[in-house]
């Protein structure tokens, strides 16, 4: 059997060490898991009441249209229905506008390093991927422009960028979208949009009504707390929206997905406990940083990627023989950083105890 030829060089995505795993291996009894930016607050207290009640349905097949969620969000965010588009998390919205917008020979923009499933959906389509180096750690929009050739199809912006969790500015979004050819569709990824304190990130729904070939992509994985139901949405201009539709599985997200994401999105209280907790956390983190004398770049979401100056192959595994799992730099495109979810205040503290422990013990 022959695998396309564009797909034999892709390596199967490895997750880390899971917390059984770390528990077994090192005999640890508790594990601190700062690694995937998931939500150290859970989830609405809400949800696990309408999960159980939509638990009777499970023979039933879910609405493919998820035509509640669609009107509850085409509400909150006043767009119209036919601008949303809902998949198994960002990560399918991701992969369905890669099938749909590139064949084989297609260019697509990206930054480096920056979340990977972008490179990864376009080189199954057989894309050739033009990745822009960061500029202190930020996308290097003009860079990206200067890049674009007749062949471009999908320039990719994450903002907050995963992993180093910097964004770029409403005013120099909107200057690059207005030199971005109409023909080319910039990809928003906003997975951590909620975390928004200080009014500085771009007004993506404002960039919307300007420019049509501009889709935004948000998930309820990750302040709503519901990573493992997989659901993540895009919204972008209808036309845009049909297009994706088009290559969507027909049951694409779950009964409980839907439920749980309908249920989340109207307990914006618990939303904004999280976002004034996390705020509260990354600022511990920075003071702890700055005592100790660690740079990190300025953090927009839920995780900051800290410059431990000492192999981060060899304090990834420090904190994880002790307990303490976050995501080494050296996996990222960054040999001695770390990126680290900020978590519960205890959680933090602990981190920063252990961190430093380790740290002691390298040199
Ligand atoms: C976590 C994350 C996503 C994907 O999350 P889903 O669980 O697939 O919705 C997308 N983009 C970025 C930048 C992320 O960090």
């Amino acid at each position: 059997m022959q695998p396309k030829s564009n797909i034999v060089h892709l390596p199967v995505y490895k997750p880390g060490k899971s917390t059984d795993e770390v528990k077994k291996e090192f005999g640890l009894e508790k594990i601190i898991k700062l690694a995937s930016n998931e939500n150290p607050y859970g989830f609405s207290n809400n949800v696990k009441e309408a999960l159980m009640t939509e638990f009777e349905n499970t023979n039933i097949y879910p609405d493919g249209a998820s035509t509640k969620l669609t009107e509850k969000l085409s509400e909150f965010y006043d767009v119209s229905p036919d601008q949303l588009i809902f998949g198994a998390g960002s990560d399918e919205v991701i992969l369905m506008i890669s099938r749909a917008y590139l064949v084989k020979g297609d260019e697509t923009i990206m930054a480096t390093p920056t979340f990977p499933q972008y490179k990864h959906n376009a080189e199954v389509e057989g894309a050739v991927c033009i990745e822009i180096p960061l500029k202190e750690g930020t996308h290097d929009l003009n860079e990206m422009l200067s890049r674009i050739t007749e062949n471009t199809k999908i320039i990719w912006v994450c903002c907050p960028n995963n992993p180093t969790g910097t964004i770029n500015h409403h005013e120099e979004v909107k200057s690059f979208l207005a030199k971005v050819p109409s023909d080319v569709l910039v990809v928003f990824d906003e997975a951590y949009a909620e975390y928004n304190e200080q009014n500085e990130f771009p007004d993506s729904l404002l960039l919307l009504k300007q420019f049509k070939n501009f889709v935004v992509l948000r998930t309820f994985s990750k302040i709503y707390g519901l990573a493992s139901l997989r659901i993540g949405y895009g919204i972008g201009h209808p036309d845009v929206i049909q297009t994706i539709n088009q290559v969507r599985e027909p049951f694409n997200t779950s009964r409980y997905a839907q439920t749980a994401a309908l249920t989340a999105i109207e307990d914006q209280e618990f939303i904004k406990d999280c976002r004034e907790k996390n705020k509260i956390g990354l600022s511990y983190l920075t003071n702890q940083f700055n005592r100790m004398g660690l740079s990190y770049y300025p953090a927009y979401g839920n995780f900051v990627m800290v410059d431990v100056k000492q192999s981060a192959e060899q304090v990834f595994q420090g904190l994880m023989q002790k307990g303490i799992i976050v995501r080494g730099g050296h996996q990222l495109g960054f040999p001695t950083s770390l990126r680290v979810t900020i978590g519960s205040q205890e959680q933090n503290e602990e981190f920063i105890e252990v961190l430093e422990t380790v740290l002691k013990e390298i040199i």
